[in-house]
């Protein structure tokens, strides 16, 4: 059986995380529009011009493009037994959109996973992450700092330097939450009213966390 789930949450509430470990176990590709967004920017490509300025200042790129992009991307033969939406969709017209995209193709989602966690906490956590840019592992300079300082853990990263991502200087953070309050809370009663959403507390460890979204899923008929 195919699974399409969305997983929605404010900055920091751990969507990467738990999208990747999903992804992992079921064999469904990730797809992040923040990661492909990011690439755009770091190889200098024409969408990647148009939208820095959103991006490093914490605001939303605009709907049509972030519709079209997550449009190419489900279109790839590697979606058709599923896949993992993190950070997508983020406002109430990308969720039409990507109904009707799923509408036009006879698909529905399967399940929408809702991880919440308090806003200071969420400041907390993204004002203290720091990436290794050459595995992508995230590390808290608080909470699960590098053994080395500065540096990534694992053999094959050696000496490369953590980096912390430009919107994740706490002004930005604070537009990032607003924005989420303001533009992409809506998308809870959205699904809401459809039963699809489930809610997880963001709060708990990484393998807990997994293991309740495990269930969920079990329990929805995906996997
Ligand atoms: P986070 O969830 O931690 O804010 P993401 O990596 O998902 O991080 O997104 C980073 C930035 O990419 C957002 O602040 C926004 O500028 C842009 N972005 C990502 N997804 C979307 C989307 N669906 N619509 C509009 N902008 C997006
Ligand atoms: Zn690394």
């Amino acid at each position: 059986m195919a699974g399409r789930v969305v997983i929605l949450g404010a900055p920091g509430a751990g969507k990467g995380t738990q999208a990747r470990r999903v992804a992992r176990k079921h064999g469904w590709p990730h797809i992040s529009t923040g990661d492909i967004f990011r690439s755009h920017v770091d190889h200098k490509t024409a969408i990647g011009q148009k939208i820095e300025s959103y991006m490093h200042s914490g605001q939303l790129v605009p709907d049509d493009l972030a519709c079209q992009i997550v449009v190419e991307r489900l279109a790839a033969p590697d979606c058709t037994s599923g896949y993992i939406l993190d950070g997508f969709p983020r406002s109430v017209p990308q969720a039409e959109s990507l109904d009707q995209m799923l509408s036009d193709r006879h698909e529905s989602l399967d399940a929408v996973i809702l991880l919440t966690v308090d806003d200071d906490e969420l400041v907390e956590r993204l004002t203290s992450r720091w990436t290794c840019p050459h595995c992508g592992k995230i590390y808290n300079v608080k909470f699960n700092p590098p053994k080395r300082e500065n540096q990534c853990d694992k053999p094959e990263c050696e000496g490369v330097r953590l980096v912390q991502r430009e919107d994740d200087r706490e002004d930005t953070v604070r537009s990032r939450l607003r924005v989420y309050h303001e533009t992409t809370e809506p998308l809870i009663q959205h699904y809401g009213r459809r039963s699809l959403l489930q809610r997880v507390a963001g709060g708990a460890s990484p393998e807990a966390i997994e293991q309740e979204i495990e269930g969920m899923l079990t329990a929805q008929g995906a996997s």
